[in-house]
């Protein structure tokens, strides 16, 4: 949009009713930041709100020890700017989350980002006014702000669960979620407990090990892993990739995860076991998530393949850990290999040889209390210094529930989502006018900048939409809601993911209503190329499933 049509919006405003902004978009990640260029570029008054002291949402938070992408850094840049591609070096194949935030602030300064931003800026509820089609934002520093549009980016993992232990308060050393991992916090000659085995505690347990004293691993579950075989990026290489960067974003557009690793079609048993058994070799072998998305689709539907596969997983645990009864301890029995998202590790197997390594299988003894001194279990008191609880998140819905959002005829977003989230298109959710999510729950699950890249671009087209034709609302309807609904619900059905005790079915022990069988149906699996061509189709056809007015 140009000035001269951003002055037609500001003379389309509802009934006298002057917002203080065109668009506010909450949230300065990857996908907010995003999101703010393309606002600023066509001219909008706009403004990106965040709760957090800078910019790079997940990338600000998360600063524990070993933490890194397990997307190829060269699929994880943003596409939108040929000179970013040419000028920024990713110095390794994985990027480590201090080099991802340097990333995001040069993006910041480059395209002169950060004025459009209000940091410390929570949102604390938001309510849509039906006669004047605006909301009004409180924050939580107790200003108001209006607005006629609305734009998430929450994040899909930003909000911290831990524990509900008793006694935590009790204990006397400094125990935090890898999210608050303490400045500059000096682990050298101290006793150390991790609290549970997901992807972040899978990156910061070999890390703790080299560094601490003595490092204990409470494990309720194991969870399958993968070696990512990081390694560096040189000059040349980075030049190579510049090369192919066109060609690399048209692959990840292919695939149905938004990577560069294609699915083998050939079909698991259209090959002989050697040829798999060849192919798996292989894979495990290269860096990243080959080894989970190049593999044969009936692993991840049907049970004989992915036990085969998950056999074939165990013996290379097997072959990374000394102690035998301590490799079956690491090995998941209760789900198969990729069910859940799959961590990648450096070294998280072959920490276990170590001597200042515990294992403590807390389904066998599980934790009673935590005390002034450490945990109890049904065991034994262990002692620690520092306590980290890696127990996971509040996946999709936890940012949205935190705030009190109410939409047409005072209906709750917290209410409407009670159960399990209901989108269209992961985009927008029917009652809740002049609000696009980006990364909303039930977006295809793909690479996340890849997918953040597509919304904004869709989202962005529907604004442009609805300022092109005067419009001051829009809503989609609750048929097309339903209909994305009952297609998300359908598209798990086929995969054994539908099984999996973990935030991809809307599982998290710590919070209530989310136990293990009320499935939330939190992504779309459907791939990213046919969701694209659903977004698509809705734009070409000038959104059928919208009411403007
Ligand atoms: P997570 O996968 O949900 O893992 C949480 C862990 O804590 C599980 O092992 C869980 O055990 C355990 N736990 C939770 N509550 C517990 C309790 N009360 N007592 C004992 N154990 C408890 O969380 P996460 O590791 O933070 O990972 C979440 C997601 O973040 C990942 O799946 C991934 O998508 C993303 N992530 C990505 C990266 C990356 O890109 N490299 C890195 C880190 C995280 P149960 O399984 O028994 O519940």
């Amino acid at each position: 949009m140009t000035n001269q049509a951003m002055s037609d919006t500001e003379r389309s405003r509802g009934p006298g009713q002057k917002t203080d902004y065109e668009v506010v978009v909450i949230g300065a990640g990857m996908a907010g930041m995003y999101q703010i260029k393309r606002l600023v570029d066509l001219g909008v008054k706009a403004t990106v709100l965040e709760g957090r002291a800078d910019l790079g949402g997940t990338w600000y938070k998360n600063r524990y020890p070993g933490c890194r992408f397990d997307s190829e850094s060269v699929t994880y840049g943003y596409s939108f700017s040929r000179e970013l591609l040419d000028e920024w070096h990713w110095t390794e194949k994985f990027s480590p989350q201090p080099e991802t935030l340097r990333y995001l602030n040069h993006v910041a300064d480059k395209f002169d980002l950060r004025r459009h931003m209000q940091f410390d800026c929570r949102v604390d509820a938001m309510s849509f006014d039906e006669q004047a089609d605006v909301w009004t934002l409180r924050l939580q520093d107790g200003r108001e702000l209006t607005t006629r549009f609305i734009v998430t980016a929450l994040g899909i993992l930003s909000i911290r669960t831990l524990p509900r232990f008793e006694g935590m308060e009790s204990f006397e050393g400094p125990s935090f979620h890898p999210m608050d991992w303490p400045e500059g916090l000096d682990l050298a000659g101290k006793r150390v407990a991790v609290i549970g085995t997901g992807a972040t505690a899978i990156q910061l347990i070999p890390e703790v090990a080299a560094e601490a004293a003595q490092l204990t691993v409470f494990q309720r579950r194991p969870n399958w892993a993968a070696p990512i075989h990081n390694g560096p990026i040189s000059a040349e290489e980075m030049a190579e990739i510049r090369k192919r960067y066109d060609e690399i974003f048209a692959n990840c557009a292919k695939s149905p995860s938004g990577f560069e690793h294609m699915p083998d079609r050939r079909g698991f048993y259209s090959v002989s076991r050697e040829e798999r058994v060849k192919m798996w070799d292989r894979l495990y072998e290269e860096p990243g998530f080959g080894i989970w998305l190049q593999n044969f689709a009936e692993i991840f539907m049907e049970e004989d393949a992915n036990a085969e596969f998950s056999d074939y997983i165990a013996d290379r645990i097997r072959q990374r850990v000394d102690d035998p009864e301590l490799a079956e301890k690491l090995i998941p029995k209760d789900h198969g290999f990729g069910i859940q998202r799959l961590p990648l590790e450096t070294g998280y197997f072959e920490t276990y040889n170590r001597e200042n390594v515990l294992l403590v299988d807390a389904s066998e003894t599980p934790i009673q209390q935590i005390t002034p001194k450490g945990i109890r279990t049904t065991d034994r008191e262990y002692e620690f210094d520092v306590m980290v609880y890696a127990t996971g998140f509040d996946a999709f819905t936890g940012a949205f529930d935190r705030m009190d959002i109410q939409g047409t005829g005072g209906q709750k977003l917290r209410a409407k989502w009670a159960d399990g989230p209901v989108t269209y298109l992961g985009m927008m959710a029917h009652g809740f006018p002049n609000v696009a999510f980006i990364a909303g729950p039930q977006i295809a699950a793909t690479n996340f900048p890849r997918g953040a890249e597509v919304a904004v671009d869709w989202i962005t087209a529907l604004l442009e939409h609805a300022w092109k034709n005067r419009h001051t609302r829009f809503d989609v309807t609750a048929e097309a809601e339903q209909r994305w609904f009952e297609h998300v619900a359908a598209m798990y059905k086929p995969f054994l993911l539908r099984k999996a005790k973990s935030w991809i079915t809307g599982y998290n022990s710590n919070v209530n209503g989310h136990e293990y069988g009320k499935t939330r149906y939190n992504i779309y699996n459907g791939g990213g190329p046919k969701y694209t061509a659903w977004l698509a189709q809705e734009a070409t056809d000038d959104y059928p499933d919208i009411v403007f007015s």
